[in-house]
């Protein structure tokens, strides 16, 4: 049965629900997933559409030396998700392509659930190549990403109406991927008012968030391939100077042009889009995550006892200050043992790796690309060898994968490996494969310090520090995305570089890595080693600071009132 009081579609190209299902690269589909997981908690009368990955985004492996593999994972669609009889079709360079949907209820703990359906093309009656679109998340070329995309936007909203949903009064696009819908809605307009236009009517549904300010995140589509693919039905007459630049279809526009509200994903990255697309009105909605979801098991118990009801109010958190330190303690040590029993135990763990648990640890994780710059921790290798010997032994926790395209990306991988190899038993370094939600999970709650080094302005939220802080994990970061809100110094965590916000000269990297070593050695060691009840303070401030506010329950309520209304 179809809840005809649905009123939201919330479009992803990626939306992580399960650890064991592979519908997501990254950030962005946790964020996908959170939201709706939100959304479920607090009623909120929405419905998801995303693509199906039958062969996932990847499993990365790593080699003795470091350099990253890619290898298709496959998973068995039915064990998680449960086939829906309407069907739908597009049409693709002139071939009817046949769209059915898979459903995944998104159960919440009160009993609500969200329905979220992934499409999929690999039916008898579809091309091999058409078959192929429901294959891989972000692979292929552009041609490939771009027929995924008609699926997405065309086909979604098509299989939305043949699924029964009517009535529709918002579609949020999450990113540009999902920005063909637009020309889909535009479409059934002209058709409903006898081939006259309503570009109001369609900009009054449509809500967009721009989620990155780096050029390589905004999809751009040579106009002859897009009337190839789309055919003449869709005709993009009059997208010149508005969407359409260069001979291209570029796709972050024609969300800008078409929506009636747009935001950035910290009050930074906003600001910065705001520059980026002069004219537009761009607001600001900082991202968050899903509570429960990331509060490993130990703190969840702690939360329970003094916080009843946390899960569904998670403002309440900002009660942690009345929890005793020992308790907080208590648990984290049980999370850092979880997280360390668990590398100890991998079979690329050799006697001198072996993580010890009353080692101050570092984690870093994140997708591995130039601008987030995993390697500034070791811009002075001489200085970190002398702080890791200063205080006997540093351990530091690596993840994150590469995209399969990205060669740099890859080499800072393999830098990491090879750096860490070469170091002296002051510091102990592992990379971990394979980076996904249980490992993140592990990480953000079992790490004492959560590292996080963007170049700023690229960075435009970030969310693994918010997971570390509902887990009392503080963070040390360079000033950008969502630290620029979150960094109380010396309360939640720490910041590097200059801490002011600076619109002006970006910092320098000696300059950041000198104060990254700087706070390490002089401010955040001390701390842990030598007051302990203050670093237990700064743990217990970044739960009832930054893990009350920085999640999906506050930022949904924002999308409620200021985009969703
Ligand atoms: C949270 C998460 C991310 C995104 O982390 P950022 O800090 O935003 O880069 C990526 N991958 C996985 C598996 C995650 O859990």
């Amino acid at each position: 049965m179809i809840d005809q009081n649905i009123r939201i579609a919330y479009f992803s190209m990626e939306i992580a629900l399960h650890s064991s299902m592979p519908t997501y690269a990254g950030g962005l589909g946790i964020l996908a997933g959170d939201t709706l997981h939100s959304a479920a908690d607090m009623h909120v009368p929405m419905v998801g559409i995303s693509l199906l990955p039958r062969r996932g985004y990847f499993q990365q492996q790593l080699s003795a030396d470091g350099w990253q593999t890619e290898n298709s994972v496959s998973w068995t669609v039915e064990d998680y998700l449960q086939e829906v009889g309407p069907r739908t079709a597009i049409s693709i360079e002139g071939r009817e392509v046949h769209i059915r949907a898979w459903k995944y209820q998104l159960n919440s703990r009160n009993q609500n659930s969200v329905d979220i359906y992934f499409l999929d093309t690999d039916l008898e009656e579809n091309s091999d190549y058409d078959r192929s679109l429901a294959y891989f998340l972000y692979g292929g070329n552009s041609h490939y990403r771009l027929c995924q995309e008609t699926v997405l936007g065309i086909g979604g909203v098509r299989m939305l109406a043949a699924l029964g949903y009517s009535g529709l009064q918002r579609y949020h696009l999450n990113e540009g991927h999902a920005s063909l819908l637009i020309l889909e809605l535009l479409e059934q307009k002209r058709r409903q008012n006898q081939g006259s236009d309503d570009p109001e009517t369609v900009r009054d549904l449509c809500v967009f968030t721009t989620h990155t300010p780096v050029p390589s995140g905004h999809d751009q589509f040579p106009l002859s391939m897009v009337s190839d693919v789309l055919g003449a039905e869709y005709s993009l007459a009059g997208c010149e100077d508005n969407f359409c630049f260069d001979h291209k279809l570029n796709m972050t526009y024609l969300a800008l042009a078409n929506s009636r509200y747009i935001n950035g994903v910290a009050k930074k990255h906003s600001q910065l889009s705001r520059q980026m697309y002069a004219g537009y009105c761009v607001d600001s909605i900082t991202n968050g995550v899903h509570a429960e979801t990331w509060t490993c098991q130990p703190m969840q118990q702690l939360f329970d006892q003094y916080i009843p009801g946390w899960q569904l109010d998670n403002l309440s958190l900002r009660g942690a200050l009345n929890i005793p330190v020992e308790p907080i303690q208590k648990a984290h040590q049980l999370a850092k043992k979880n997280l360390l029993n668990h590398i100890n135990q991998l079979p690329g763990t050799t006697p001198e790796k072996q993580m010890e648990e009353d080692i101050f640890t570092i984690g870093f994780a994140r997708r591995s690309t130039l601008y987030k710059r995993p390697d500034l921790f070791f811009t002075d290798l001489k200085r970190l060898q002398a702080i890791g010997e200063k205080f006997v032994r540093l351990q530091i926790i690596y993840g994150g994968k590469a995209h399969p395209n990205d060669n740099q990306g890859k080499l800072l991988i393999q830098k990491i490996i090879s750096v860490a190899n070469s170091l002296n038993k002051h510091i102990n370094i592992v990379y971990l494969n394979n980076y996904d939600i249980a490992l993140a999970k592990l990480m953000t709650s079992g790490c004492d310090l959560w590292l996080n080094t963007p170049q700023p302005p690229m960075e435009a939220s970030g969310t693994s520090g918010m997971k570390a802080a509902l887990n009392g994990v503080p963070s040390l970061s360079t000033m950008d995305g969502w630290w620029l809100e979150g960094c109380i110094e010396g309360l939640t965590g720490w910041g590097i570089g200059n801490t002011a916000v600076s619109t002006t000269s970006p910092p320098q990297i000696t300059q950041e890595a000198c104060s990254l070593y700087d706070k390490l050695e002089q401010v955040i060691l001390p701390l842990y080693y030598q007051n302990q009840p203050g670093y237990l303070e700064v743990m217990r401030h970044t739960i009832a600071l930054n893990g009350s506010y920085f999640n999906t329950e506050r930022m949904l309520n924002q999308y409620v009132t200021k985009a969703y209304y």
